[in-house]
């Protein structure tokens, strides 16, 4: 018996004791999926402005401890990578994104354990093809293989193709009070005649945007000309925008572009209230936000 000690996710909660006015009550958890292009502040959003404690996966090709330096010491105390790395330049491997997925169930149950996650952040970051990998991916062989191996019990997340195990471990992940977040790169749609000025879709597990509750989509334009890709010598500064696919059940808000996002303001829009468990994070000022 080794598995993690985890919270059933189960609990009572009497109206009429509840203090609506308390911030720490009734923390939602969101589960959202965060898309943009290298260096929109996909990894940002989530690792600095995050509620802690914050625990950060990284499937992606870039190196997250550069963020460590960037927090206040009061965040990076609160803050664990982890991070995973294909194991050559071809990118992801089956077996690899099956070993992934069993070891990310492994960090979930582990991080959450004894409910130590609750109202904090919980980041898989995905890079270019972590999940066209583990769309293709079954688990449960792998499994198998490793309870035999190390008598280990991995829960409930044991069968199911790829998708589900994702599914499975965002909605545990929920369950425990955290914030799930993942992250998707953008990729250029193409037709007859080559990439589509302007057209991107997310690098995703197609089945993401029924898993969560926000979708929403990062980009960054000049402050100088308000060009999204700007290269002109000179013209310093980026502003930071957020655009709402998907809010949950703020429908009304769909559509909605707002710049500088952070979780605080994706959370005061959704419920109104001001989120807990978010200090100053910043050492510095200034456009640094590196992916
Ligand atoms: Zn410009």
């Amino acid at each position: 018996m080794t598995a993690a000690k985890v919270d059933t996710g189960y609990s009572v909660i009497d109206g009429s004791r509840f203090d609506v006015a308390d911030p720490t009550n009734g923390v939602v958890p969101l589960s959202m999926s965060v898309e943009g292009l290298e260096g929109t502040g996909k990894t940002y959003f989530g690792l600095m402005t995050g509620p802690l404690p914050v625990v950060h996966v990284n499937f992606s090709d870039r190196d997250a401890t550069p963020f460590l330096y960037d927090m206040m010491p009061e965040r990076r105390l609160l803050t664990r990578l982890h991070q995973f790395r294909a194991r050559d330049t071809g990118g992801w491997s089956r077996q690899e994104g099956k070993e992934a997925l069993v070891k990310l169930s492994e960090i979930a149950q582990e991080e959450m354990a004894d409910g130590k996650m609750r109202g904090g952040t919980f980041i898989i970051d995905s890079g270019s093809s972590w999940w066209e990998v583990v769309q293709e991916v079954f688990v449960a062989p792998e499994l198998e293989r490793q309870q035999q191996d190390y008598g280990k019990q991995v829960g409930g997340l044991a069968y199911g193709s790829g998708n589900l195990i994702v599914k499975g471990i965002i909605n545990w992940l929920k369950a425990q009070g955290a914030f799930v977040i993942l992250t998707h790169q953008l990729t250029q749609v193409w037709d007859a005649k080559g990439p589509v000025p302007g057209k991107w879709r997310a690098r995703q597990n197609n089945q993401v945007p029924y898993m969560v509750e926000v979708q929403m989509r990062l980009s960054k334009t000049c402050n100088a000309c308000g060009g999204p890709e700007c290269m002109a010598p000179n013209h310093i500064g980026r502003t930071h925008w957020s655009h709402l696919m998907k809010f949950g059940k703020r429908t009304e808000l769909e559509g909605t572009t707002f710049s500088n996002p952070s979780m605080s303001a994706v959370y005061g829009m959704y419920t109104g209230r001001k989120l807990p468990n978010v200090p100053e994070t910043r050492v510095t000022d200034g456009d640094s936000n590196p992916s």
